[in-house]
């Protein structure tokens, strides 16, 4: 399957959200399952983001030169405190972890993870030579409402408040309509293209040139048979897979989905 817009300068990110799934021993069953998929994919840059537990056999398993990155689902932006529980950068970059997903619904919803949170932590993940995902998106109340545009301006902006313009070139932004998250109800491709095309203007206008440049994922429900249609969408850079990503051959068959037309396994 290849994308039938022009080609893009933003190289395509396919993140893989495990969330509370997978042991340790589990996880390296299911790394050395991928690796064996997607070991020849040079067109997009490949992440898995495993609990915190399972990021060790990760790292081992994957070795030092993977073309797969690590992430995280989450840190803390102190680098080290009285904060029981929580994970550091600099923890995370001890086991290889290059990505952060910051933000994600799930936090927000649970564990009280406020844009101004988000913002500290996207600031500290860069500090800390970590790649954050910003992750933002509308509840369903909030779509039929008609406030989808407000609220991602509101989440764009102030959970990349003081974010260092120096840095633009590290940060990711994932664009998850609540809604979509886990329910098997996935936006339409234009749904989701309106959504990241505001975005992009929003970044633009916040970071000039630069913004243009900053890749934005779509996540909610991304499977095989929805990934072809919005990874072909102009303003949609890969995406953000949580269920999907746990079975490696529907993973492999989504990051298939962000080949750029025209590109060989090799370019
Ligand atoms: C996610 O967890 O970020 C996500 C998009 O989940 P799912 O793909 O299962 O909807």
């Amino acid at each position: 399957m290849s994308r039938a817009k022009p080609a893009a300068p933003r190289r395509p990110l396919i993140a893989g959200n495990w969330k509370m799934h997978r042991t340790a021993s589990d996880t390296r069953t299911l790394i050395e399952d991928i690796v064996k998929r997607v070991d020849r994919v040079a067109y997009a840059d490949i992440v898995v983001c495993p609990p915190f537990t399972s990021l060790p056999a990760a790292h081992e398993t994957l070795g030092r030169h993977s073309i797969i990155a690590l992430g995280a689902q989450t840190m803390h932006s102190a680098k080290e405190g009285a904060f029981t529980g929580e994970i550091s950068g600099p923890m995370l970059r001890e086991f290889g972890v290059r990505y952060v997903i910051l933000g994600h619904s799930e936090r927000r919803q649970f564990d009280h993870e406020t844009d101004a949170k988000v913002a500290a932590k996207a600031i500290a993940a860069v500090h800390f030579h970590l790649r954050p995902i910003v992750c933002v998106g509308e509840t369903l109340t909030q779509r039929e409402a008609k406030e989808t545009a407000s609220i991602i301006e509101t989440q764009v902006r102030s959970s990349l408040a003081g974010f260092p313009p120096d840095q633009l070139e590290e940060l990711v932004i994932a664009y998850e309509p609540v809604w979509a998250i886990g329910t098997g109800k996935v936006a339409t491709p234009k749904q989701a293209n309106d959504v990241h095309q505001q975005i992009r203007k929003l970044l633009v206008s916040l970071f000039g040139p630069t913004g243009s440049a900053i890749r934005i994922l779509y996540g909610g429900s991304v499977k095989p048979e929805n990934a072809p249609d919005l990874m072909t969408q102009p303003d949609i850079d890969g995406a953000l897979v949580g269920g999907a990503s746990l079975d490696s051959q529907a993973f492999f068959d989504i990051i298939e989905s962000a080949r750029p037309a025209r590109a060989s396994d090799h370019d």
